[in-house]
């Protein structure tokens, strides 16, 4: 059902969403679909929890982190079902799904429910006839649009900031994934959050999400997806009501390796960093540059790593690799394999499908990759590792930049020079030395160029959910 003012709606037109497995292909259930109308339904009941004099806009700001704060331990509590869901709908691995997703899922809630009474204005000195303060209020109806690589994890990145800072949310979960977000709407009704603070619309991008970034009574849209449709999100803002506009898009991200790195160590991050979560992450550092002295070595290395993954059934323990999530991105990156064998590329290992039924794809590495080869360039977001291979700090910085994308990078060196040099140098939101995917919800997360605009997470999404006011007072008593 479609989660709207606190209620449970069946949606306008009748229409449902088909719920897969990945691993099996089976059909899990199916859910209600949003459309248009349910969509102006569900801005028109986080309208209303918004107006002046609202319970939500009336409440103390301690009390609204509280809420938040609840919602963290209701999660907490639910954390088995909610990672089952996870693994059942997208296929990720359970036990990352129980320990990664779902705790950066209760501490970016408790994080934020921390922040919630602790967002300050300012009092300004200006010519002693004025008083002047601002308040850094809430933007107002926030629509939020999510993708399905992690679904509850988005959910909370997304609903925590704008609900701390007072905004009410309509937020639509990816077609593929809507599970874990109809079950937070429930621990959400279930906290105490009034009447349409969060409304939930499980529906497609075309329609449901159309709707959303077009909408001329939605003030904010928040958007993590692809490039493509990041920019359909903008130009639908600038075609309608000029609403706030957030993006976390895609990345080619580099991952630089010099030969005076920890090599162990640098192979081990730098698998996990392409390979976890079968691959789909924005984050993926799916070029990695390795210098010359120890680049055969490293490749030799990555290439056993890969072949030792276990693939299979995402929920049985000893797993560490599931199915992609569907058969449109698992073509897409069978032909992305295809062209890098193509274009002269060495596939080490894996290029092929792995059993049946199920969308699995081989742990894939290829080496003697060059910046023009198209898995060198676009976004693969499957298990396909490009190693590549570079002679000084110049050269590697200089390739590591030539992309529209911007979002992430990992250095590895025992050189303390060359990791600032190269950390400065990087065009990236996020830059990890000896360590890769290192996150926490009090750290800022977002991409330079293509890869977005806009922060999430830590203090800086506060200010991506609220307005400024200046408010300014004349001081008509004279001081005689
Ligand atoms: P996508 O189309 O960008 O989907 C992301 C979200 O946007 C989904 O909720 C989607 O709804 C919605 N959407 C789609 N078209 C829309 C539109 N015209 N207006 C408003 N919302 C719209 O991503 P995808 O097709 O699932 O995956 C394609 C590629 O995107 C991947 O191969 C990967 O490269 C990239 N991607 C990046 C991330 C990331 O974390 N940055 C996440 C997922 C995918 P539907 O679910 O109904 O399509
Ligand atoms: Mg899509």
């Amino acid at each position: 059902f479609l989660f709207i003012n606190n209620e449970w709606h069946e949606s306008c037109r009748g229409g449902k969403i088909p719920v897969y497995n990945p691993a099996t292909g089976k059909l899990l259930c199916e859910v209600e679909e949003a459309d248009n109308e349910d969509v102006d339904k569900a801005v028109r009941s986080a309208r209303a929890a918004f107006e002046m004099g609202s319970l939500w806009r009336s409440m103390d700001a301690s009390d609204r982190g509280q809420l938040l704060t609840r919602l963290a331990d209701l999660v907490e509590r639910d954390r088995l079902l909610l990672a089952t869901l996870e693994a059942l709908d997208s296929g990720k691995v359970f036990l990352m799904a129980y320990f990664v997703d779902l705790m950066a899922t209760i501490k970016t809630l408790r994080y934020y429910g921390g922040w919630a009474d602790k967002i300050h204005g300012k009092t300004i000195p200006v010519d002693g006839e004025y008083f002047t303060y601002t308040r850094h209020e809430p933007i107002g109806v926030c629509g939020q649009i999510i993708p399905w690589n992690f679904p509850v994890m988005m959910f909370a990145w997304k609903i925590a900031p704008a609900l701390c800072c007072g905004n009410t949310v309509v937020i639509k979960p990816a077609e593929q994934t809507p599970l874990s977000a109809l079950h937070m709407a429930a621990l959400i009704k279930e906290a105490g959050f009034p009447p349409g603070v969060v409304n939930v619309v499980p529906g497609y991008g075309q329609t449901a999400g159309c709707a959303i970034s077009h909408h001329m009574d939605i003030d904010k849209v928040a958007f993590t997806g692809s490039t493509a449709v990041g920019k359909l999100i903008q130009k639908a803002a600038g075609d309608s009501n000029l609403k706030r506009v957030t993006l976390e898009l895609g990345g080619k991200n580099p991952n630089i390796v010099f030969a005076d790195c920890d090599l162990e160590y640098a192979v081990e991050q730098a698998h996990s960093g392409l390979f976890f979560n079968q691959g789909q992450c924005c984050l993926a550092g799916s070029r990695v540059f390795v210098e010359e002295p120890i680049y055969k070595e490293f490749v030799r290395r990555s290439v056993e790593k890969a072949k030792s993954k276990v693939l299979g059934n995402p929920l049985l323990p000893g797993v560490d690799q599931g199915p992609q999530i569907d058969q449109k991105q698992f073509d897409k990156i069978m032909e992305l394999i295809e062209s890098g064998k193509r274009e002269g590329a060495t596939l080490e290992c894996g290029g092929a499908v792995w059993g049946h039924p199920g969308l699995f794809i081989q742990p894939t590495v290829f080496s003697n990759v060059t910046d023009d080869m198209r898995i060198a360039k676009e976004e693969i977001f499957g298990p396909v590792q490009q190693i590549m291979c570079f002679r000084s700090v110049h050269e590697v910085i200089q390739r590591a930049n030539t992309t529209h994308y911007g979002l992430a990078a990992g250095v590895f060196t025992s050189d303390i020079d060359k990791a600032l040099t190269v950390s400065s140098a990087l065009q990236a939101g996020m830059v990890w030395v000896n360590c890769y995917n290192a996150m926490s919800a009090q750290c800022p997360f977002g991409g330079f160029k293509m890869s977005g605009n806009g922060r999430e997470l830590g203090e800086y999404a506060l200010q991506e959910y609220t307005e400024v006011k200046a408010v300014t007072i004349k001081i008509s008593q004279k001081n005689s």
